[in-house]
Parts: structure tokens; C-alpha cells; sequence
């Protein structure tokens, strides 16, 4: 059971979201373990149990269990790494919140610097991956490519290589909060949020165990939340390529204009494959318009629908003894 913490000491809540971790899980756990002990704060661990359907939530109830800082919450299906990490944060009230994958890709062993960074006055401390060489490939690259875009395209700026492994303070925390939104990048509502920042970067230690759960399904989806829900560009940009289509059909009309006027209208060739070509460019353009517009409006209509972003199953403690309120 958690008891009330005491006042003068600072508090800290670590966010883990676990998607299948069974075969890592306890590994993380010892590491976690061994960077919060030296720490004056006092220190719980949310793990946010993301719907899953190997041994996972028992090896989570058992840590539970066997140590009265540890908190389970079990969400009620599979939500997505985002979600669970929101439901982590909604239950987080420490002075600090430190959010981490649960594979042992985000060291915890870096916690000590970060709350060493929130003392100094900064109110988030992300971190930033540096690989140095290695693991270049299909991720590295995508996530490269992905980023310069995002930072073309809105008026956000998100770090390259971030990561959801950060520190935030308590106020930062209750402003997150606040934002409801059911399409969640948190790397990029945090970079929106401004505040006092500071940036540390570490290399990524491979995964303890098990492969990574973020399918390509799971990243395409996760790159369009980030577009599609901070920034308009593409509607401008499909406007761009329609006013582009006007002018074109302008400069040809006064095209064939000038040969009606001259008198030379037997020399206007029957271009039939130029017609072609424009109705093809122009058919295409509208479609490419219409679908981004499509997903804008899917987009507003996930909104609307004001769901919940995720929905708990069970709590370890019960929340009556933790002092919990559930909020969505
Ligand atoms: N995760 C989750 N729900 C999901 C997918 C992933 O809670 O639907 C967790 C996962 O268990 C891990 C973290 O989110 O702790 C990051 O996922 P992963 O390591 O698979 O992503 P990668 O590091 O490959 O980007
Ligand atoms: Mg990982």
C-alpha cells in the first residue's frame, strides 16, 4: 500500500508503458531498481500494462507485490504506447515524472542527471538518441527522414532522435493534462507545450529482450497523428497545387485565344494527348486534395467523438488506497 508521502521530501513517479514484456520485464525492473535507490526522492514506478497477452501482468503484480512503490495499472486492451503512457501521466502527482520504454532501451540509469537538470531550474529534460554508427537501417533512416519533414512542414519544432524518455515537472505534467486529444504524438504536444528546456543526449543499449513492438502499422500511424495533428501544410500545399492547375488552364486559354484572334485557328492541332495529360494531372491533384481533406475530417470526427484515450481494467493497489482519482 502507499503510504502519504512525506512532505519535505521530493517525490518522484516513473512511467513505464509494457507492451509483451515478459521476457525483459524483470530484467528492466532490477536495473530501475538500482538507479532509484540512491535517490533522496521518494520514489513510485507506474507500470502501465498496455493490454498484454503474454505473462507480462503477473510478473507486474508479483514485482507489486514484493515492493509497496511499484503500481500496476492494467489497461483493458492493447491502446498503443502513447495512450499507455498517458495513463501513467494522469495518475502521476510526484514533483517530478520521468517517462521510460520498459525494454531497457532508455537507461535508467540517466535518471540521476535528469532530476540533477530539474533542480538546476529546467522544467523538461528531454533526451535525444545518438547513435554513434551502429543500428543504422530502416528505422534510423525512416525516423531521420521523418523528423526533417515534421520540421518543415508545422510551426512545432520537435527534436531529431527524441524519444518519450523525459523528466517533467509537476506543472508541466498538469498542463499536459489538460490536452485531451484522442490522436496523441506527446513528443510533440511536449515541444508545443514550451517551457524551460534542456536536452541530454544517450545511446541507445540494444533491447533487453523480446523484439520491438512497434510495428510498421504502429509507426505509419504514429508519424501521421504527428503530421496530420500539427499542421496544416498539406491542405496548403493541395490548395497550392489547385491555384498552380488555375493558372496553367489560364495561360492555355489565352493560348488558344491568341489564335482566335489572329485568325489561325486552322494551325490549333487536335492535341488529344494533351488533353489526356491534363485530365490525368488534374484527376489525380483533386483526389490527393480530397483524400487529405478525408483524413482532416477523420481526423475531426475522432475528436468529436470525445472516447476516452484509454480505459483501465484493474489497479495494483486499489486506487482507494493509493489516493488515486480517475480522470480521463
Ligand atoms: N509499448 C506499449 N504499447 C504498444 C507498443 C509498445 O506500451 O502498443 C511499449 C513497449 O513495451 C516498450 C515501449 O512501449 O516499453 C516502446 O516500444 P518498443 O520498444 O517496441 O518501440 P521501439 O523502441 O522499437 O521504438
Ligand atoms: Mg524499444
Amino acid at each position: 500500500m502507499s503510504k502519504p508521502r512525506p512532505s519535505s521530501q521530493p517525490t518522484l513517479d516513473v512511467i513505464v508503458p509494457v507492451y509483451n514484456e515478459e521476457a525483459g520485464i524483470r530484467q528492466f525492473h532490477a536495473l530501475l531498481i538500482d538507479s532509484i535507490n540512491p535517490l533522496k526522492d521518494h520514489c513510485r514506478v507506474i507500470y502501465v500494462n498496455d493490454g498484454s497477452t503474454d505473462a507480462t501482468q503477473q510478473i507486474l503484480l508479483s514485482l507489486a507485490q514484493a515492493d509497496p512503490r511499484v503500481t500496476v495499472v492494467e489497461l483493458s486492451r492493447n491502446f498503443g504506447h502513447q495512450a499507455a503512457l498517458t495513463a501513467g501521466l494522469d495518475l502521476a502527482n510526484a514533483d517530478y515524472v520521468v517517462t521510460l520504454d520498459g525494454d531497457g532501451q532508455h537507461p535508467p540509469s540517466l535518471i540521476a542527471e535528469m532530476l540533477a537538470l530539474a533542480r538546476q531550474g529546467y522544467d523538461i529534460v528531454l533526451t535525444q538518441r545518438i547513435e554513434a554508427g551502429r543500428s543504422a537501417g530502416f528505422k534510423r533512416w525512416s525516423s531521420n527522414a521523418f523528423y526533417r519533414l515534421i520540421n518543415r512542414m508545422g510551426e512545432t519544432k520537435i527534436l531529431p532522435g527524441g524519444a518519450d524518455f523525459r523528466l517533467m515537472n509537476r506543472t508541466v505534467v498538469e498542463k499536459l493534462k489538460t490536452m485531451r486529444e484522442y490522436q496523441r504524438f506527446l513528443r510533440g504536444m511536449v515541444a508545443w507545450m514550451g517551457f524551460k528546456t534542456v536536452i541530454l543526449p544517450f545511446q541507445p543499449p540494444d533491447r533487453l529482450a523480446g523484439q520491438s513492438k512497434y510495428s510498421l502499422r504502429k509507426m505509419l500511424r504514429l508519424g501521421m497523428n504527428a503530421v496530420f495533428s500539427f499542421s496544416l501544410m498539406p491542405l496548403y500545399a493541395a490548395v497550392t497545387i489547385g491555384g498552380i492547375f488555375l493558372l496553367l488552364a489560364l495561360a492555355e486559354a489565352i493560348y488558344v485565344l491568341s489564335f482566335w484572334i489572329s485568325g489561325n485557328t486552322n494551325r490549333l492541332a487536335p492535341g488529344w494527348s494533351s488533353l489526356m495529360f491534363m485530365l490525368l494531372i488534374i484527376g489525380g491533384s483533386l483526389m490527393v486534395t480530397l483524400g487529405l481533406i478525408g483524413i482532416y475530417i477523420g481526423y475531426i470526427f475522432q475528436e468529436v467523438k470525445r472516447r476516452p484515450i484509454y480505459l483501465v481494467r484493474s489497479m495494483t493497489p486499489e486506487p482507494s488506497d493509493a489516493g488515486y482519482e480517475e480522470s480521463h
